[in-house]
């Protein structure tokens, strides 16, 4: 049975991205058959395996607006048990393309349903919004990672990410439980940090929604994708692959299957 992640936060610069790719490749390490969707028309998911998103024959875009068979558009990364579809520049107007569909919100879960059973794992990355983009991402996922940057104002944001959870969870009658959430970008050495966690602890430790692992900032992480390598490749022993790898681990004991 395949499990569909969507990692969400309408908030730029989290570490949606980062999250991604490095839990996708831990898993995919660990020997599970893993999927990255890349649903962002920036393409950094795709970039950061070292695939030229000007260079590709068919993208996400083709799959889900053109009538392509998903298969095609799903290509190995370098990376043994990792699959990728990437994404480029025409992705930007799929949401108003779809929007004009009948039953727009549901074009990804069926696109996606021929390769579902192929993988243990989907990852979907997503644009810093919550458009049409995200509302077929949440129809099509079993849960929700929602990464949080440790700064200021981490927490706003939040509650209108759950509310759309919510929404859709009450219109279309499709409910997304929250994975986790995951605090992003800590440095242990500030204040702000610590507080960020104390109140994530607050909020979210009692539904035991809050990873117990956390990721540091980390300069090999931010290193990685300018060599098109996920962290775990590019420097194995660094401290942001170990915290890929632990969280990838915490989600399998979640799913009870390490
Ligand atoms: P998003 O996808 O949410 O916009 P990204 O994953 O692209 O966020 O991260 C934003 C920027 O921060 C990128 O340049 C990325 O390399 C960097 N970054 C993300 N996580 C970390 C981390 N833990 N340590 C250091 N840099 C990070
Ligand atoms: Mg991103």
């Amino acid at each position: 049975m395949s499990e569909v992640i969507a990692v969400m936060n309408q908030k730029g610069g989290c570490g949606k991205t980062t999250t991604v790719v490095n839990t996708a490749t831990s898993l995919a390490v660990m020997g599970k058959s893993v999927l990255v969707v890349d649903m962002d028309p920036q393409a950094n998911a795709t970039t950061s395996f070292g695939i030229d998103k000007n260079e590709l024959e068919n993208t996400i875009y083709d799959a889900i607006i053109g009538d392509i068979n998903v298969k095609k558009a799903t290509i190995p990364t370098f990376i043994k048990n990792l699959f990728i579809i990437p994404s480029n520049i025409s992705l930007s107007g799929a949401g108003v393309e779809l929007s004009q569909k009948e039953n727009y919100h549901i074009i990804l879960k069926e696109t996606l349903n021929d390769v579902m059973p192929l993988f243990d794992y989907i990852f979907i990355d997503l644009p810093p919004s919550l458009g049409v983009l995200t509302v077929n991402a949440l129809v099509a996922s079993d849960s929700v990672l929602i990464p949080i940057q440790a700064e200021y104002y981490a927490l706003e944001g939040v509650a209108d990410l759950i509310n759309t959870i919510k929404l859709v969870e009450q219109r279309l009658k499709s409910p997304t439980p929250i994975k986790g959430i995951l605090l992003t970008l800590y440095d242990k050495r500030t204040r702000l940090s610590r507080d960020v966690h104390k109140e994530l602890k607050n909020y979210f430790g009692k539904s035991n929604l809050l990873f117990k692992t956390i990721i540091p900032r980390n300069i090999r992480l931010a290193e990685a994708p300018s060599f098109g390598k996920p962290c775990l490749i590019y420097d194995p022993e660094s401290t942001g692959t170990k915290a890929y790898l632990k969280l990838a681990k915490e989600i399998l004991e979640r799913d009870g299957s390490d």
